[in-house]
């Protein structure tokens, strides 16, 4: 989730990012941008077209998939891990971890500082360079637990 003054904070840093990789800024890309930027839901390309198409009509499916790979590429967005299915994508670059309700699909932020210092085991460490922290906890979210 992400707070109002966040969200002015991150929009500038999209305008940065894309002057740096010559993304021009279209209205189209604001927009697929602002929507991610808003959307709690950790949205697929589909529910990113469907709120932008409302926008511009003339916007192609394809369209908003290529600007969704583009801005995972420069690194204005992070797609989620998947587990096959449709991708997801993050506006939140900044570290944070994920609760992934396995009936719903909702993935929801959350933070927290013992999570993001996890010791690494030594077994891993010999094979592998760990670049990032990011725990999932999966399970059920309180409407899905309520059912
Ligand atoms: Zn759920
Ligand atoms: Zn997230």
């Amino acid at each position: 989730m992400i707070s109002n003054s966040a969200q002015f904070e991150l929009m500038s840093e999209f305008r940065a990012k894309c002057k740096k990789h010559n993304l021009k800024m279209t209205p189209q890309r604001v927009t697929i941008y602002q929507e991610l930027v808003k959307a709690k839901d950790h949205p697929g390309c589909e529910d990113i077209f469907e709120r932008v198409h409302k926008k511009f009509p003339d916007i192609s499916l394809d369209t908003v998939y290529r600007t969704l790979s583009t801005f995972a590429d420069i690194g204005v967005i992070n797609q989620v891990e998947g587990y096959g299915e449709a991708k997801r994508y993050d506006p939140n670059t900044g570290r944070h971890h994920h609760l992934r309700c396995l009936k719903c699909n909702s993935i929801v932020d959350f933070q927290d500082t013992t999570f993001n210092n996890l010791r690494i085991p030594k077994s891993v460490e010999k094979s592998f360079v760990v670049n990032n922290i990011k725990v999932i906890l999966e399970g059920l979210c309180k409407e899905c637990a309520k059912k």
